[in-house]
């Protein structure tokens, strides 16, 4: 049967109930039973194609903007959900976010994302505009990542929470009118579009760091109803095949209008955040998931999944690997795992499965195989580092995900004991050799780094060896990867 997906966006993934609650009437009426949300916090229902014009007429005649099958208007998407909640205070509060959300006059047709740097809750850099707070009160740090590209800019000033909107709207602009210079172009400069936007108007802006440290990844348990301050609750909701009953959803809302006015926030897990809850109240909350049947006890093993949106074989997929993570009883704490099956899809990730066909023919695809990508430093707001395994058969992909799942783990490791072992060394006094090298490089796969002032005794390689002589077949000593892989980063002495 054929469907179509309309979404509604909800900028910020912040739900205001009074706003959903019509929406959630007419989509009942009009066939739906279930709606679910997207990557980018984003509302979708789906009905028969015989029930989309009607639910598109009702929808027309109440004044509520959608998009049927399309997605020109990407949602703006920011860490508000996660704030108060799983990241301790800082400047940015939900006042801040909320004046900077309702603010935008337009409708973003690149995707912007708006995120606390305390927090790897919610993705940093999937949008084009990836805004993220800085470490000085109401200035953010910007990210452009050219539409239709990987490349990454580090934008070199600081812009203030009150420009936010207006130089995003600019920057937007500026883009699409010279797409030969920065839509879908790899090369594309990112000094040239500063420069394109400074020379247009002036904003209030402070000079940015010459690089960011992106905070670590850290998936916190996103479920169940949890206290966050004396007398403050907060209860998020997971859905194992991601469809919340519209029933459900409407007396959730009709509880939060109630009682205290509580916001519903969705999640770039797909989730639903309810902030805000009194203790006394509790119970009433309970009594929902009671009546749904709604289990808050997953395991964290499969909260940490990233799967596209109305992507029925990426969550199969996703089952059938739960499945073999949840009988080997393995540790995942750490990572974030994704499935990717669409070509140009950003997916968030920290080891990303990849299943790619053997044979298309048009827009049909036969026979899958699958890849196994690591994200640098397994963080997954980093690029894609290297291929861990390529053209996997489906039955070999369980194993292939564990072993690359084990990999995390042993650079953790071996993270922490060259941290350690650094500094045992600076303790031990001043006998020992400093390294004077500008550049060392690093195995992506186990964090070893090739530092040229000490060589390599285990391969009888002299200090002194520029990185570029070493011989061809050079591996790395702790994991035996090639030296092809290996990346070139700045000596911290
Ligand atoms: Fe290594």
């Amino acid at each position: 049967m054929s469907t179509s997906t309309f979404k509604i966006n909800f900028t910020g993934g912040i739900i205001p109930p009074k706003e959903i609650m019509p929406i959630l009437k007419i989509a009942h009426k009009n066939g739906a039973r279930d709606v679910s949300f997207g990557l980018r916090q984003q509302l979708l229902i789906e009905v028969s194609s015989e029930d989309k014009y009607h639910l598109a007429e009702e929808l027309d005649t109440n004044g509520i903007e959608y998009e049927m099958d399309a997605d020109k208007y990407p949602n703006i998407i920011s860490s508000y959900p996660a704030e108060d909640v799983f990241i301790t205070r800082g400047w940015l509060t939900e006042a801040i976010y909320k004046e900077i959300l309702q603010g935008f006059d337009y409708k973003p047709t690149l995707k912007i994302n708006i995120s606390d740097n305390r927090q790897s809750f919610t993705p940093l850099l999937t949008g084009n505009i990836n805004w993220m707070a800085s470490d000085e009160d109401n200035y953010w740090n910007l990210f452009i990542r050219f539409p239709k590209t990987n490349t990454i800019y580090l934008w070199k000033v600081m812009v203030a929470s009150k420009n936010l909107v207006e130089y995003s709207k600019l920057l937007e602009d500026t883009i699409l009118s010279n797409k030969d210079k920065f839509y879908d172009k790899e090369s594309a400069d990112g000094d040239e579009l500063m420069a394109a936007i400074q020379q247009q108007k002036t904003f209030d802006t402070k000079p940015s760091a010459e690089a960011i440290n992106l905070p670590t990844f850290m998936l916190p348990y996103y479920e169940g109803l949890n206290r966050y301050a004396d007398d403050k609750y907060w209860l998020g909701i997971y859905r194992r095949d991601e469809k919340f009953s519209i029933k459900l959803l409407y007396d959730i809302c009709k509880l939060s209008v109630e009682t205290h006015k509580n916001e519903i926030c969705s999640t770039p897990w797909k989730s639903l955040i309810i902030k805000d809850i009194r203790q006394s109240d509790r119970i009433l909350w309970n009594n929902i998931m009671g009546k749904y049947q709604i289990n808050v006890r997953h395991a964290a093993n499969e909260l940490n999944f990233q799967v596209e949106d109305n992507c029925k074989d990426g969550r199969e997929l996703k089952n059938f690997l739960i499945k073999h993570l949840h009988a080997d009883d393995i540790r995942t704490f750490g990572i974030c795992l994704g499935i990717k099956t669409r070509r140009k899809s950003e997916i968030f990730s920290s080891i990303l499965v990849r299943r790619k066909p053997l044979i298309r023919i048009g827009k049909f695809e036969f026979f899958h195989l699958y890849d196994i990508l690591c994200a640098k430093d397994f963080n997954p707001n980093e690029r894609t580092a290297y291929v861990f395994s390529s053209n996997n058969y489906r039955w070999l992909l369980p194993e292939q995900l564990r072993r690359a799942i084990v990999s995390y783990y042993t650079f953790v490791n071996n993270q922490v004991n060259l941290e350690r072992k650094a500094k045992m060394l600076k303790a031990s006094g001043e006998n020992q050799k400093q390294s004077t090298a500008e550049y060392v490089y690093k195995c992506p796969r186990c964090s070893y780094r090739y530092d040229e002032t000490f060589g390599e005794s285990e391969f009888n390689i002299p200090p002194g060896t520029p990185f570029t002589d070493l011989p061809e077949g050079f591996i790395c000593p702790v994991c035996e990867f090639p030296k092809s892989n290996f990346e070139k980063e700045k000596n911290i002495h």
